[in-house]
């Protein structure tokens, strides 16, 4: 088992005195910024001229800056644009400003272990990724708890990179929760697998596989989207919190008994092969010199064509219609 840090592990006196700017205030961006704010930490944002977020961040109290000023500014400089977009800011705002012993942070591990972005030997690089989305980090430090969180040291200029990565964790309040150390190949590798085999790629296709299967077969596409797509959450829910016994455990006999004698005949072992492959083609780098190209070079037609015709399938259209019932469903 890993190990877990938690506060009394980490020293939150080393951020006293240095100033922290957080470079894009979207999702992980305003949690981020928040937190550490209210851990006592000098917070300046980085953000467009042109963003909408400006005027939010300052009605939150935060000092706000052009990005490449707040990068000037900054002992600890954390991006958290999109992916996609960071090796751009990273040349145009980042390289050229940054303070020469400063700490580089990412919340994510793609660019550097892809080596879209090459940080300078003269500066601290690692990571803090919390394990939930930007509003759960923020709510849950309200709340006085945390969302646990991965830390990752790439390069240890200073000799303390560790230490400063783990006093930033527990400033957005993730030593209330837990603290794990990995690398950024390690949180690289198996974010892109988890959520092109299991969790989006894996789940959705699973869905669509059943219900077309439902469909051809002549039953009505509304009881195809209930049974194959509405119940997940359901059933997702009691794993969440109570692991797969839980679920086994809520739904029927029958229902379990199914699970035991149907699932490897889905997930077989030709499923498992596969598997294999799609994690050695993120592991060799040809998933991300896809990705890289296809957001470059490509224009992101194919990207773009793809969402457009996913939107179109019949389990979208139901799904769409059954879900305007759903009075508790926000719109
Ligand atoms: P968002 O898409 O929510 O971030 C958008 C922010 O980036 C906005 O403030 C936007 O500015 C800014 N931005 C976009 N382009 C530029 C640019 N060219 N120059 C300056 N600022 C720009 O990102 P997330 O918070 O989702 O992701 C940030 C990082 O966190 C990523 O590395 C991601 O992998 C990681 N992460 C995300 C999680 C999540 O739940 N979302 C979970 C864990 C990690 P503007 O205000 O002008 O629109
Ligand atoms: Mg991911
Ligand atoms: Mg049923």
């Amino acid at each position: 088992m890993a190990k877990m840090f938690y506060d009394k592990d980490c020293d939150q006196n080393l951020l006293k005195g240095k100033t922290v700017s957080i470079i894009g205030y979207g999702s992980q961006g305003h949690a981020h910024a928040l937190n550490l704010k209210d851990s006592g930490v000098n917070v300046v944002v980085g953000l467009r001229g042109s963003s909408e977020n400006c005027e939010k961040a300052k009605k939150a109290g935060l000092t706000v800056m052009e990005v490449s000023d707040a990068v000037a500014a900054g002992d600890l400089v954390m991006l958290l644009v999109p992916d996609e977009l960071a090796a751009d800011v990273y040349k145009a705002s980042v390289a050229p400003n940054l303070k020469s012993d400063a700490m580089l942070l990412f919340a994510h591990g793609f660019n550097i272990h892809y080596n879209q972005i090459v940080p300078a030997p003269n500066c601290d690089v690692a990571m803090v990724a919390p394990k939930g989305p930007g509003h759960t980090v923020r709510s849950q430090y309200l709340e006085g708890r945390g969302v646990p969180s991965l830390f990752a040291v790439y390069q240890n200029h200073s000799g303390m990179a560790r230490e400063l990565a783990m006093a930033y964790a527990a400033g957005i309040g993730a030593g209330r929760a837990g603290i794990m150390e990995t690398t950024f190949k390690e949180e690289t590798e198996t974010d892109l697998f988890g959520e092109q085999a299991v969790l989006c790629g894996g789940v959705t296709e699973l869905m669509k596989a059943g219900f077309d299967t439902l469909v051809e077969a002549g039953y009505s596409p509304e009881m195809a989207y209930f049974e194959c797509v509405h119940e997940m959450k359901l059933i997702v829910d009691l794993i969440n919190s109570g692991g797969f016994a839980m679920m086994r455990y809520s739904i029927s006999d029958t229902a379990e008994f199914g699970d035991y004698c149907t699932g490897k005949r889905i997930v077989t072992q030709e499923t498992r092969k596969e598997m294999k492959k799609v994690l050695h083609e993120i592991q060799d780098g040809t998933f991300a010199s896809k990705w890289i190209s296809e957001n470059r070079a490509a224009g992101r037609a194919h990207f773009l064509a793809t969402r457009r015709m996913e939107a179109e399938h019949p389990v979208e259209k139901v799904g769409a219609q059954l879900r305007k019932m759903m009075s508790w469903l926000k719109k």
